[in-house]
């Protein structure tokens, strides 16, 4: 039997003596390859615990601090057949069992009539878990295609077309909540499209009432890193469904500005976190907005106050300069 044909082991557990050679009692170096390799398998299993435990941790917080879902809550969860939505249905499903409180999740998909879309993936995923769901069809991309001007981009029409059916879809379910799978990076992502093509400073919330007033909207993966999701799609091997059946191009602006945070995460780790943790703790006072800050009627009081201004800001982080900046400024 050659290395090749061994069958598949569990973590740590070691292989048959004479396994790897095939020949007797392994050598030296065979035992010292099997040791390596259940040191490793050891080591990735500690490493997707911990992500696990990490992605359940985040989104009850994330649930609980925006208080997304109550006793009886009817949960519509929004498939698309991407990593993020099979993440956020596969951790709600766990979350279920360990509540203190009672809500149902019912797992939804359009089937837009994209070209090529596989139909039976999802509700074969979604049998084999034993969850209740829904499986909306709608031709929107011939809807789409008729309207729209080959070569002009698609999206937006879309989304509109699909936001409009899933907010029927949950009101004929009986949902109380509607799930989206967005997660910390998208919801900084949007922040900056809109500062920079919208001119708002306006990110992505956690829980919303949607725009007909009629569903609130949550994302219980706000706390949750894109990275992270990548990995436990991986792990959890969901039969992820290709985003680009339409043949439209990804919204290119996304595509920049992602790439730009990504970017700057990389020579700068932790900027993204520090960026979201900032959506949280907004001083209204030292932005420019006059709906959140009554700036006509400030006037001075003798008191100290803590918040006030500090006349000559210092740049938190660039304050000190280093020993060798200073060297190289003196030159
Ligand atoms: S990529 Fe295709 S399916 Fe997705 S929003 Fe755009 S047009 Fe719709």
């Amino acid at each position: 039997m050659s290395e090749l044909d061994l069958p598949p082991r569990s973590h740590g557990e070691l292989p048959p003596e004479g396994a790897a050679s095939g020949f007797g009692r392994p050598g030296t170096a065979d035992v010292l390859d099997f040791a390596d390799q259940a040191a490793a398998d050891k080591k990735a299993a500690h490493e997707i615990n911990k992500l696990s435990k990490r992605l359940h941790r985040q989104v009850g917080q994330a649930i609980t601090d925006f208080n997304m879902i109550e006793d009886g809550d009817k949960v519509m969860v929004c498939l698309s057949g991407g990593k993020d939505s099979y993440a956020m249905l596969d951790i709600l499903l766990n979350l279920q069992q360990r509540a203190p409180i009672k809500f149902s999740l019912v797992a939804v998909n359009l089937d837009q009539k994209q070209p090529g879309f596989p139909a039976e993936v999802l509700p074969n995923y979604l049998r084999s878990r034993g969850v209740d769901f829904h499986i909306e069809t709608q031709d929107t991309y011939a809807i789409v295609k008729r309207l729209i001007p080959e070569g002009k981009t698609t999206c937006s029409l879309c989304s509109r077309l699909r936001r409009g059916i899933l907010y029927r879809v949950a009101g004929e379910l009986g949902a109380t909540k509607i799930a989206l799978g967005h997660h910390r990076d998208d919801m900084v992502t949007t922040l900056f499209l809109n500062m920079f093509f919208g001119s708002r400073l306006k990110g992505m919330p956690p829980k919303l009432v949607s725009d007909d007033g009629r569903n609130v909207v949550i994302r219980p993966l706000a706390y949750v890193k894109e990275p992270d999701l990548v990995r436990w799609a991986e792990h959890r091997e969901f039969p992820i469904i290709p985003c680009n059946l339409c043949g439209s191009q990804e919204n290119l602006q996304r595509v920049q500005v992602k790439a730009m945070i990504n970017e700057w995460e990389k020579r700068y780790p932790g900027r993204i976190d520090n960026i979201f943790t900032a959506m949280g703790n907004i001083v209204t006072s030292h932005m420019m907005d006059k709906k959140l800050y009554p700036f006509e009627t400030a006037r001075a009081t003798g008191v100290p106050e803590a918040g006030g201004d500090i006349a000559f800001d210092e740049d938190e982080g660039c304050a000190t300069p280093s020993p060798a900046a200073v060297i190289t400024l003196q030159r």
